[in-house]
């Protein structure tokens, strides 16, 4: 991890699979995930006082102002790069302090870890929020969501990457759109959708500085996958179902892995390997704790 560029976006060389060892797989890690609490805990704020101010290039002069697009399919639109935060509370050092932190939980997967040290996760936050940037939480996005907690967002990576090659991978649920550029550092193609019509725009606002060229975010309904960018072959799930939906599994490659949190109050992730035509092998791995997955558009 000595010679990493250190800032975004990374060429996908510099990421993508050098055949470097597999990791090790399985290990039972607890993670304290806070996502309701928190989820409840923006709502309050949101219904108590207006917005802050959003962090990010939105609360710039001269940023791009969102665009409104007719089709469903987005692609970030490359501005100019932000100019650095002074504050020290998200500086580079406090960012790998975190990969540090997400390592020491069992995080072994080196590329994994170098995406989550190249993607400046306080520009996905309000500017309320950004000095928490890199603790390992999860918090609120608005809208009853959170951004999900760093450990969790490596972990489930890792075992979807298994320490091979993605090529093509789906994400269902963007929320501010922090996963979905972390996986755009380990994939040559990520595709992301979201079902709030506002955060599909917040992802889009707070991804358009980054210039990520691989991902494409769409607004819909992710329990139906996308049919017209399959196969996949990873598949990530941010929010959890009481179970996998079937078009998702229709839409992995053969050899193609999904991770996602299955559950209502008690959670866990689950992995599920496609093996042939009609065949799934299913693994149930540690506890989580993820906001609903909801069915339709809102
Ligand atoms: N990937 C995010 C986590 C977002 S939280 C991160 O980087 O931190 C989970 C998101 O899943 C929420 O924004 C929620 O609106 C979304 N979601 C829930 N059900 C969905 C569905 N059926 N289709 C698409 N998105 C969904």
């Amino acid at each position: 991890m000595n010679d990493k560029p250190r800032s975004f976006p990374l060429p996908l060389s510099s990421v993508v699979d050098q055949g470097g060892k597999k990791p090790g797989l399985f290990a039972p890690v607890a993670t304290p995930q806070t996502a309701t609490q928190n989820a409840a805990l923006s709502a309050a704020q949101h219904a108590a006082r207006p917005a802050a101010p959003r962090a990010g290039p939105a609360a710039r002069p001269g940023a791009s102002p969102s665009k409104s697009h007719s089709y469903a399919m987005d692609r970030a639109q490359p501005v100019a790069a932000p100019a650095p935060r002074q504050n020290p509370l998200v500086s580079e050092a406090v960012r790998r302090a975190m990969v540090a932190r997400v390592a020491k939980q069992g995080v072994k997967d080196q590329q994994v870890l170098a995406a989550l040290e190249t993607v400046p996760r306080h520009l996905f936050m309000e500017e309320a929020l950004a000095s928490q940037a890199y603790i390992d939480a999860s918090l609120p996005i608005g809208h009853h969501q959170t951004i999900s907690q760093p450990y969790i967002v490596a972990r489930m990576i890792e075992v979807m990457r298994n320490g091979g090659t993605l090529r093509r991978v789906l994400e269902i649920g963007t929320g501010c759109g922090y996963q979905a550029a972390v996986l755009s550092c380990l994939a040559q193609e990520v595709y992301s959708i979201e079902r709030i019509k506002p955060l599909h725009e917040l992802a889009k606002t707070n991804l358009r500085p980054l210039r990520v060229a691989n991902l494409r975010l769409h607004y819909g309904d992710g329990m139906l996958g996308l049919p017209q960018a399959a196969p996949f072959d990873g598949i990530i799930l941010a929010a959890a179902g009481l179970e996998v939906p079937r078009a998702l599994l229709e839409q992995l490659t053969i050899g193609g892995r999904l991770v996602a949190p299955v559950g209502a109050r008690a959670q866990h992730l689950e992995l599920i390997t496609r093996t042939g035509k009609a065949e799934w092998v299913s693994e149930t791995l540690e506890d989580c704790h993820f906001v609903p997955l909801r069915p339709g558009t809102a």
